[in-house]
């Protein structure tokens, strides 16, 4: 008997929109961007595949969710000849440069801490209204910030691209998938 494949699991979408929503609570839950960032590739490394964007991923539930009303257009040229997977993990790599950058300096006493949404590196907005003001060190509140606002940024540019093209074409530019699929090559040579 063939092994039925299996999906994504259902109801994944919530947690990518608590996690937005807690941000209101407590910027600091943002630090959970960390754990989702391991995870991936944790999961990959004790089932030797995928498992994360094929079973656990709450972007892609709630790309799945977002994306499946809309008419499709054909998947744009700089997403089909590859060059905008290396754009992205360009800007994804730059970004964590900078925010381990801005973060110890901040510590260190060099730096103001920025606690504001800032999208797309470049364009700064206003700090989150917090249901729980909890006193924290400037460097702490600085990387809440800069990783809320990484993934806010990139779900922005996911949720464009779902509506526009297909749910998931993310998927295709994802740094995540981009460097799990290095490490599963990895691995496997
Ligand atoms: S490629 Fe990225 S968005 Fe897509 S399932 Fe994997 S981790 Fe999630």
């Amino acid at each position: 008997m063939t092994k039925k494949s299996r999906g994504l699991l259902p109801g994944l979408f919530i947690i990518t929109l608590a996690y937005f929503a807690l941000g209101f609570v407590s910027i600091l839950f943002a630090n959970l961007a960390i754990l989702c960032m391991a995870l991936p590739f944790i999961l990959l490394s004790r089932a030797k595949k995928k498992v994360w964007c094929q079973r656990y991923c709450p972007r892609a539930s709630y790309l799945n969710q977002i994306g499946k009303k809309h008419n499709r257009k054909n998947n744009p040229r700089i997403i089909t000849s590859g060059k905008a997977r290396y754009y992205m993990l360009w800007y994804f790599g730059l970004n964590l440069l900078f925010i381990t950058g801005s973060t110890t300096q901040i510590a260190m006493g060099n730096m103001e801490a920025m606690p504001y949404i800032r999208l797309f590196i470049a364009i700064p907005l206003v700090p989150l209204p917090q249901v729980l003001q909890v006193a924290v060190p400037p460097f702490l509140l600085h990387l809440s910030y800069r990783l809320y606002s990484m993934m806010l940024s990139t779900t922005i540019l996911a949720s464009i691209l779902a509506l526009i093209y297909r749910p998931r074409i993310w998927c295709a530019i994802c740094p995540i998938g981009t460097l799990s699929g290095k490490a599963l090559s990895w691995m496997k040579e």
